[in-house]
């Protein structure tokens, strides 16, 4: 079958069919990090994959930021599970055309981001290649349970960290050519692409206190990732639409986009998580020590009524474009 039909999930579904498998493996393929356990407790790993021409354009991005960022996609999917980042594996294939500097300038960016994060580089690999790929594994520490996917019940709030498409909207303003001007009113959302923010504080003290029964990151989209909370959990889940956090500057830009990229944007990095209505007042005190905000946007349906998205007076909406498959586009 052709690639373009089976589409990144059914590929991935495809692999971990036949993936092998051995004792202490406690989650595997299909989740935000693996968790497997070993003499000394447990840890969780997760690998991410960026490629010049397909993720990064180096005429829109620095080196420094991407440094940044490949370390930041990585500690995501950490906070995602709720664990804490410990060890960095990265690996290099780098074009000939480079010189040391430009290196050095990733790595300032890269080693920035683990010393605050705590993260030590300890190996990786380095070769020659046709563009720049950064390959980057994450070892964590895992809490006692790690949120999977799946744990979201019928009656669950959905919430999510933080405010929903500012990269993507970023990302779309950053490839139309603006005046020096324009482009500081719209550093805010440049940020947000450039140099994402895992949000590990959140993530950990969500795992710690058991306030999350389910929990992914927002790579692909909030109605894309939701879809997979809802797979996993088999729900289905009602947005929402004038819950969705905003930030100021999205409000700003998005014009006739309106909510578009908050819904299907891809690279906010925010948490996505389920957790029962009787734990809202804890939620709501969490946001001060986890440094960010919380939101309520809806709440999780019986499975056949898959996911919607509701306007004021609880009509469903037209769902907008779907989130990302680099296979499908
Ligand atoms: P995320 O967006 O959180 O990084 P992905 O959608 O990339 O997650 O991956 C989903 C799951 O599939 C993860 O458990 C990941 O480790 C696994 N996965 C992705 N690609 C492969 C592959 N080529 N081989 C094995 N597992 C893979
Ligand atoms: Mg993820």
């Amino acid at each position: 079958m052709k690639l373009s039909r089976l589409g990144e999930f059914g590929l991935i579904e495809r692999i971990c069919r036949s993936a092998p498998t051995r004792r202490g493996v406690r989650v595997g393929i299909g989740d935000d990090a693996a968790w497997v356990s070993h003499g000394s407790g447990s840890s969780l790993i997760t690998a991410d994959l960026l490629i010049e021409g397909i993720h990064f354009d180096l005429n829109w991005t620095s080196l420094f930021a991407l440094g940044h960022k490949s370390l930041a996609v990585n500690l995501s999917d950490i906070a995602a599970m709720g664990g804490t980042p410990a060890y960095a594996v990265l690996s290099l294939g780098i074009p000939r055309h480079f010189d040391s500097q430009q290196i050095d300038e990733f790595y300032r960016g890269f080693n920035g981001l683990a010393k605050k994060s705590a993260v030590a580089l300890i190996g990786g690999d380095t070769n020659i290649a046709k563009s720049l790929i950064i390959s980057v594994c994450v070892i964590g520490h895992a809490p006692r349970r790690p949120v999977r996917r799946g744990g979201a019940k019928v009656g669950d709030d959905v919430y999510v960290t933080g405010t929903l498409g500012d990269a993507a909207l970023g990302l779309k303003l950053l490839r139309q050519k603006r005046s020096r001007q324009k482009r500081k009113l719209i550093a805010p959302l440049l940020a947000r692409h450039h140099q994402p923010t895992a949000r590990l504080a959140a993530g950990t003290l969500l795992a710690r206190r058991h306030l999350a029964t389910a929990m992914i990151d927002i790579s692909d989209g909030l109605l894309q990732d939701l879809g997979h909370i809802c797979k996993a959990s088999n729900t289905g889940a009602a947005i929402w639409h004038e819950q969705l956090p905003l930030s100021p500057a999205y409000r700003k830009f998005a014009a006739k986009d309106g909510s578009v990229w908050a819904l299907c944007g891809g690279e906010d990095y925010e948490l996505l998580f389920c957790a029962r209505p009787r734990d809202r007042a804890q939620i709501e005190k969490l946001q001060a020590v986890a440094g960010v905000k919380l939101t309520r946007i809806g709440s999780c349906v019986p499975a056949d009524r898959r996911i919607t998205v509701l306007d004021r007076g609880g009509n469903a909406l037209p769902r907008p474009i779907k989130g990302h498959d680099h296979f499908k586009k």
